[in-house]
């Protein structure tokens, strides 16, 4: 196996991580984090240890997870808002034995507990370690929880090099590049893809630590080259750059606006490319799979399609029966299955879930989509929470959202079913209002004129805000009457 970041090695004079006006050299992460391998190494020694990092968006916490990949210790970042009870959760299940976070840092009690080793910047490292084969276990996430309680996800490191080499490939992405990161740590987005996908490349991460519109066109404007996000940071940039001709300019040269974690509305696609000339490459990907399809970027854009598997990953529909669906119209939908180097090794401690979560060797998703005749996969929702059975039709919660929001009375919306007599389930429409507040039947005669009659919203309910989790993904679960 070779190294998961060969730059360590090759360039060290080149800049890896930026963050608040300090920089860190190739040469000086090396040491930085070789340093901490060692201490890492130092507790672990014997054990089959899991270091766990305490993950705020900040260089340390690159530092840890890389000297954690260095040491050949499985590492599971948290989110620094973590509740008592989730967190309780994760440590007892993931059984850390040591904990990186920043000097200073006040810890919660279930990790205070732990042997703990603070992350600095400086740090004198000896020859670094060889590193372990591809199968090891390199990272275990926790899911975001939208469908469930989070389970420990185990990715080895051939799962992470060979996505972040597909991406290579789909991206066109090389050692130029700066990646613009305002994502949180502790999930595959904003770690492996926006953390480890830069440093495995040989270019550079450029942390904002949070994320503003105009901190991201600022970078954007000068040397960075491309940005990761979430739908919510699209919306608001796209919100942000309609009045605002500078902002818009600052995107216009951008090499790459990437979205992925769940559906870029096409509303706010459409907007921001009439807005900056640019158009977003959307992504799809999981934490059990790491990414399993992408526009290309020499390829068409399709607004609201997550393009075509990336190489390497097999990716079939299925029907109700599990049967593949073989030249369905565009129209067909089916769960999305996949296969390849990509795929996780297991959920941790959750033998059955895992044995569950495929067939025949194949990945079962949850996430319902179609195949267009170019092999663009369009994705109209989850399984358990998306897809409506109403009137003898199965309608996918997303189309009917993409509508409601092309209404001006409509900010943000979320579609469910919920149990109907005549109906099997009808659809509700939560909204939270635009600039004026549209009436219930507006909204349904908007739908039933864009879309069919039967797709549109039998109840309208209005919310301040949606509920959503720390990746801006809307958790339906939590939306009751
Ligand atoms: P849990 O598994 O705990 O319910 P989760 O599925 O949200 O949470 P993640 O693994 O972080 O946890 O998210 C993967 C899911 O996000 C995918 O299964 C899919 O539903 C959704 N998703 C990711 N990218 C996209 C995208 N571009 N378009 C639509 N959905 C997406
Ligand atoms: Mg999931």
């Amino acid at each position: 196996m070779t190294a998961l970041i060969p730059a360590l090695h090759t360039t060290p004079d080149k800049t890896a991580l930026r963050f608040g006006g300090r920089e860190l050299t190739y040469a000086e992460l090396a040491d930085a984090a070789g340093a901490l391998a060692g201490k890492i190494g130092a507790v672990s020694d014997g054990r089959v240890g899991r270091v766990a990092v305490w993950a705020t968006a900040t260089m340390e916490t690159s530092v840890a997870v890389v000297a954690a990949l260095l040491a050949g210790v499985p590492v599971v970042p948290i989110n620094p808002k973590v509740g008592e009870r989730e967190l309780a959760h994760i440590v007892s299940d993931s059984a850390p034995s040591l904990v990186l976070a920043e000097p200073g840092t006040e810890l919660p009690d279930a990790l205070a507990a732990l042997p703990r080793t603070d992350v600095t910047l400086d740090g004198e490292a000896g020859a670094l370690p060889g590193e372990p084969d591809g199968e090891a276990p390199a990272v275990i996430v926790y899911t975001s929880g939208t469908t469930g309680p989070p389970k420990g996800v185990v990715l080895p490191r051939r799962a992470i090099s060979t996505t972040l080499d597909a991406l290579e490939d789909a991206w066109q992405w090389t050692e130029d590049d700066v990646l613009v990161h305002a994502l949180p740590l502790f999930h595959v987005h904003g770690l492996i893809l926006g953390i480890l996908g830069p440093l495995r490349r040989g270019g550079t991460v450029h942390h904002l630590g949070r994320f503003s519109t105009e901190a991201v066109a600022r970078e954007l404007a000068g040397d960075g080259t491309m940005m990761f996000g979430v739908p919510t940071m699209y919306h608001r940039i796209a919100t942000e750059v309609a009045g605002d001709a500078e902002l818009a300019n600052a995107l216009r040269g951008a090499r790459l606006l990437v979205s992925g974690s769940a559906a870029l509305p096409v509303h706010d696609h459409e907007r921001i490319t009439a807005a900056t000339g640019q158009q977003v490459v959307e992504r799809y990907g999981m934490s059990e799979t790491l990414m399993n399809t992408s526009v290309r970027a020499d390829g068409e854009r399709k607004p609201g399609s997550v393009g075509v598997p990336l190489r390497g990953v097999e990716v079939r529909l299925v029907d109700e029966a599990g049967d593949p669906i073989s030249g369905g119209d565009r129209e067909t939908v089916g769960e999305i299955q996949v296969r390849g180097e990509n795929l996780f090794a297991e959920y941790l401690n959750r033998p059955d879930a895992t044995r569950e979560a495929f067939a025949d060797g194949w990945f079962k998703t949850g996430d319902m989509a179609t195949r267009d005749a170019d092999g663009y996969i369009r994705i109209v929702g989850r399984k358990a929470t998306d897809i409506i059975k109403s009137g003898g039709y199965k309608i996918g919660a997303g189309e009917i959202e993409n509508a409601l929001l092309e209404h001006p009375g409509v900010a943000e919306v979320a579609v469910t079913g919920e149990p109907d007599d005549d109906l099997g389930e009808r659809i509700v429409a939560w909204v939270v209002p635009g600039e004026t507040t549209p009436t219930e039947q507006q909204l349904a005669d908007h739908v039933a004129r864009l879309l069919t009659p039967h797709k549109r919203p039998r109840v309208v309910r209005f919310l301040k805000s949606l509920p959503r989790n720390d990746m801006g993904k809307v958790m339906k679960r939590a939306l009751d009457a």
